[in-house]
């Protein structure tokens, strides 16, 4: 992530560092569903599903991310950043390509709900 090997050095949106995910409780009830819709409210905030569960994803680059795409804390990195290997990462295909399920704001989680819950706004 971010290391200036060749194959980082060729990613110039230095793309795994421009997100970060959290995992959500699996949404069953109406209820569940309003929270993620208020979630997905916010700027920079879409929601997924794969098959790891249901993930809350904020599009925000990382702080410590230098204009030359290098890392600025990176011998200090996050152990998630250390974990994260570039054999086949987003830069070969895009994350989108595991998902079951992607929201990209309100109305398309609204119309999701709207399926879902026949009773849903009533
Ligand atoms: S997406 Fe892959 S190639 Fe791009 S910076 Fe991250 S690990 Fe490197
Ligand atoms: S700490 Fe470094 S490697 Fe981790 S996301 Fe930020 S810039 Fe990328």
């Amino acid at each position: 992530m971010a290391a200036r090997d060749n194959k980082c050095q060729r990613c110039h949106a230095s793309i795994c560092c421009n997100y970060f995910t959290q995992a959500l409780d699996t949404p069953r009830s109406k209820a569940d569903f309003e929270l993620l819709l208020w979630q997905i409210s916010h700027q920079h905030a879409e929601i997924y599903k794969d098959s790891d569960g249901w993930f809350l994803l904020i599009n925000s680059t990382c702080l410590h991310l230098q204009q030359d795409g290098t890392c600025g804390i990176y011998t200090q990195r996050p152990q998630i950043c250390r974990d994260y290997s570039n054999d086949y990462c987003e830069f070969d295909a895009p994350a989108t390509d595991g998902f079951d399920l992607y929201f990209k704001n309100y109305a398309s989680l609204l119309d999701y709900c709207r399926q879902r819950f026949k009773t849903w706004g009533r």
